[in-house]
């Protein structure tokens, strides 16, 4: 990444799940606040249990987060002299999302978003396909594919261990299902 001086970004941090979106977010987080930028961590409020939570990745790492129900919310809790705004889980927010990206970026803070690019179906997920072209920086991760090993840039969603119909919706919230990374081959989405 080259340093830019006196002006914001946005940077997007892409893949499958399991590919590693949340570490990289993290370890950009950490690293700036090594730099002693002031940074902000939000991510999408799904329920309504907490507003503080924590972005925790597979392997444990963690960092302090709000979550927020939209981007307007969000934006609003932006305060003025934050320099990084890092957002997980873009994929869950509204489309309001870009715009608010735009204009933080516009204002000159570093924004920083994580998030599924593809849903199960192997679709464009909510803003982030949006997000992806109007950044500055796109890194797309590769998970691994669980049946071949080849590198996955798919989500693959099982609901009682059979891959899920095209049909069903795109959220489940607290649903009992699971998620695999598969590669283009292996990717199953029974009509
Ligand atoms: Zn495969």
């Amino acid at each position: 990444m080259h340093l830019m001086k006196d002006m914001g970004w946005l940077e997007v941090i892409c893949g499958s799940m399991y590919s590693g979106k949340s570490e990289e977010l993290i370890r950009r987080v950490k690293r700036a606040k090594i730099g002693r930028l002031k940074v902000q961590v939000f991510k999408p409020r799904l329920d309504d249990r907490f507003n503080k939570v924590n972005v925790v990745t597979h392997n444990g790492d963690q960092t302090d987060a709000v979550a927020v129900v939209d981007s307007g919310v969000l934006f609003s809790l932006v305060e003025d002299d934050t320099e990084v705004v890092a957002i997980d889980e873009a994929q869950f927010f509204d489309n309001g999302l870009v715009d608010v990206c735009r204009r933080l970026a516009d204002k000159g803070k570093r924004v920083i978003v994580a998030g599924l690019d593809l849903d199960f179906r192997g679709q464009p997920f909510g803003p982030t396909p949006a997000l992806m072209a109007m950044a500055e920086y796109v890194d797309k991760l590769q998970a691994i594919c669980i049946k071949c090993g080849n590198p996955a840039n798919r989500t693959q969603r099982l609901v009682n261990g059979q891959p899920a119909k095209a049909t069903e919706p795109t959220i489940m919230v607290g649903a009992s299902e699971s998620y695999e990374a598969r590669c283009r081959r292996c990717h199953e989405v029974p009509r």
